[in-house]
């Protein structure tokens, strides 16, 4: 084996992937067909709860102090969201550069020595019983590397999950939209802060003009002719003043373009988040308009799930059904995010019918059940996982806010001291007085609430047989197909 796990895609999801699987003591390797990262950053935030996430891994500060400005709260289809409802040490988003986070991640891999194989791009990819061979190509020609599992994050045309055959049901784009980083001469008119995007329907088309750095702006447009969404069409810099001047009047000068790429609406999901020993995380499990800043957060999420998981199987401790839960508990997350995004993208036509519902829609987010509703799903900060074990506690499957993971093991809140020691290694202790004791996955969601009756049956089921026991608990049998979402069902 060259490695326990390859992730193919040094995005946000692959390098989040890498680091939790670090933590867990896998032997990883990433690679990425790109020779250096794409100076075009597409996300430029990070949600409450991946923001959560970082911090539970004492992650958060180098990529925080690096953020541009804090957003406070969200948006759905450009209606605000106001996220200091919840209990939260981050009621606001974090606005970073997706490049930034993808650096800081990166440096922790190659500072502690996991090899980041640049300039290799993924060809082709089979599995046997006991490893995966992936066919790639680089500087030292093509070769086959083994690992004893695969992990495709390597973007929404994923080679790993084309080579795989899993199907992506849902639609192609019926908008194309530009993303532009521009840099535009002085002009007090010009917004000098980051700000959510509107929607002004008196323009009858949605732009976001929002300052980066040094006269350095992110500009969004929709395209002009909507028949032909070609991606690949190439940018001009005259469709750009163009739009700019629509937009922002005529009297903008624009000094340079930096980046631009084209985008569309396409909205597809993976059928399958495993085959075997090959998983799909981020963007290759799921693409949408990227409505609300989700995108990157979800792939980041995806990767804090599997991550646990996939390092269980390497260690040997896995209980049976445990890489099976990445699919059930991840699916439908994605396609609520989808089902989100598509709303959105409706909420944004210029048509006096969809602008009635548009008003309607804006006043019940207005409403604090409403904003909380939408806060929630936008936010991340919703997300309930379907949880077999204890009895109905309102922490059961839901996050745990505050907590510190750093190691990427699980946590016992609470209980006399011994009661998890057959778990050590798998499972921190911090014994407490209180009535109830609570058990934290390492991806911070409560899988136990209550008192110590069907304790040992939690830390079974989710860490595996204590020390010298065999396993008596199938996760398989017990968790049902599809999570909820915050108490809904999913789709
Ligand atoms: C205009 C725009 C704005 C966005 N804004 C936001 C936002 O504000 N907030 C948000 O959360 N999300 C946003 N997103 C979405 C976000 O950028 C993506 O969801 C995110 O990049 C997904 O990360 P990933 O790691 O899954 O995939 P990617 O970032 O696509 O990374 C995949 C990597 O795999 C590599 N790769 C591909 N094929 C191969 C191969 N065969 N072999 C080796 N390597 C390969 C690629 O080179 C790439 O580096 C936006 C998207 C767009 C288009």
């Amino acid at each position: 084996m060259d490695a326990d796990v390859i992730i193919v895609g040094a995005g946000p999801t692959g390098l989040t992937l890498a680091n939790e699987l670090l933590l867990a003591g896998a032997r990883v390797v990433v690679l990425d067909r790109l020779t250096e990262r794409n100076p075009q950053s597409k996300a430029l935030n990070l949600q409450p709860r991946t923001a959560e996430l970082f911090d539970a891994r004492g992650w958060l500060a180098p990529i925080a102090d690096r953020a541009l400005t804090n957003l406070p709260g969200g948006h759905f289809a450009g209606l605000p969201l106001d996220y200091s409802v919840f209990d939260t040490r981050f009621p606001y988003q974090v606005g970073i550069p997706q490049g930034l986070v993808e650096e800081t991640l990166e440096t922790r891999l190659t500072g502690a020595g996991v090899p980041v194989l640049r300039g290799t791009e993924l060809l082709g990819l089979s599995q046997d019983a006991d490893g995966v061979d992936l066919t790639v190509t680089g500087t030292g020609g093509e070769r086959t590397l083994r690992a004893a599992y695969a992990v495709g994050a390597d973007g929404g045309r994923s080679r790993v999950r084309k080579e795989l055959g899993v199907a992506f049901p849902g639609r192609d784009g019926r908008i194309s939209l530009v993303v532009a980083d521009v840099e535009l001469a002085d002009d007090p008119a010009l917004p000098t802060e980051w700000r959510l995007p509107s929607y002004e329907p008196a323009e009858n088309t949605t732009t976001f003009l929002t300052p980066l750095a040094d006269n350095v702006f992110r500009f969004l447009f929709a395209s002009e002719d909507q028949r032909e969404p070609g991606r690949d069409l190439p940018i001009t810099e005259d469709e750009i003043l163009r739009a700019l001047r629509q937009a922002r009047g005529g009297g903008v000068r624009l000094v340079r373009v930096k980046h631009a790429s084209r985008f569309t609406d396409a909205s597809r999901q993976a059928e399958r988040y495993r085959s075997g020993r090959v998983f799909l995380a981020g963007d290759a499990a799921h693409i949408h308009l990227p409505a609300g800043g989700q995108g990157l957060n979800l792939g980041v999420q995806d990767a804090v799930n599997l991550g646990w998981k996939l390092g269980a199987a390497v260690s040997g401790w896995a209980p049976d059904g445990l890489l099976d839960s990445y699919h059930s508990e991840r699916h439908p997350v994605a396609a609520r995010v989808l089902q989100n995004t598509r709303a959105q993208g409706v909420l944004t036509v210029p048509d006096p019918d969809v602008q009635a519902l548009r008003a309607i829609t804006a006043e019940l987010a207005a409403t604090p059940d409403g904003n909380r509703l939408l806060a929630g799903m936008i936010s991340g900060l919703d997300i309930r996982y379907a949880m077999p074990d204890g009895p109905a506690h309102p922490l059961l499957g839901a996050r745990l806010p505050d907590v510190e993971l750093r190691s990427g093991r699980g946590l016992l809140l609470g209980g006399r001291a011994g009661i998890a020691a057959g778990w050590r290694g798998r499972v921190d202790h911090t014994p407490g007085d209180d009535a109830e004791v609570r058990l934290v996955r390492p991806d911070g969601y409560v899988c136990f609430a209550g008192d110590t009756d069907g304790l040992d049956a939690a830390l079974t089921r989710w860490f595996g047989a204590p020390d010298g026991q065999r396993t008596h608990f199938s996760l398989s049998h017990k968790l049902p197909v599809a999570s909820t979402v915050d108490g809904q069902p999913a789709k």
